[in-house]
């Protein structure tokens, strides 16, 4: 089940020419950066409430928030939906016919496992299912 959003993701070119504005101007709380290898971005991760905001920065011309910043530029990128259990989750939503990018649940940043259901089937919101992992 899906209970709550989780984060927002929001594709820049440069962590350290957006930090500044949600850091020092907004005052959210920088909780972590780090780098996804597997999904070739570094990230920074701001948490305000529940919610966590994510700035993505591509570290490679063929990562995918490359290609996005490319064709449509800096901004809102996908909305992240947490769930307890993800494996089940992909696997209701696929028996709707709803099309999944990842049918497989895979590494996020901040210990996460995450899956994206194709914009095609969601109103072309970006969509990330995402699991917490169970010892946090
Ligand atoms: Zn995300």
């Amino acid at each position: 089940m899906v209970n709550q959003i989780n984060h927002i993701g929001i594709a820049v070119k440069s962590l350290e020419e957006h930090i500044p504005f949600y850091q020092n101007i907004l005052k959210f709380e920088l909780i972590g950066k780090e780098e996804v290898k597997e999904q070739k971005v570094k990230v920074a991760i701001f948490q305000i409430g529940e919610v966590k905001i994510e700035l993505l920065e591509p570290t490679s011309p063929d990562s995918p928030i490359a290609k996005f910043i490319d064709k449509k530029g800096e901004g809102m990128h996908h909305i992240a939906y947490q769930t307890d259990n993800i494996t089940k989750e992909i696997e209701e939503i696929t028996n709707q016919d709803i099309r999944m990018i990842d049918n497989k649940p895979r590494i996020g940043a901040h210990e996460t496992q995450i899956a994206f259901i194709h914009p095609k089937s969601s109103g072309k919101v970006l969509t990330e299912l995402c699991q917490i992992k169970k010892n946090k």
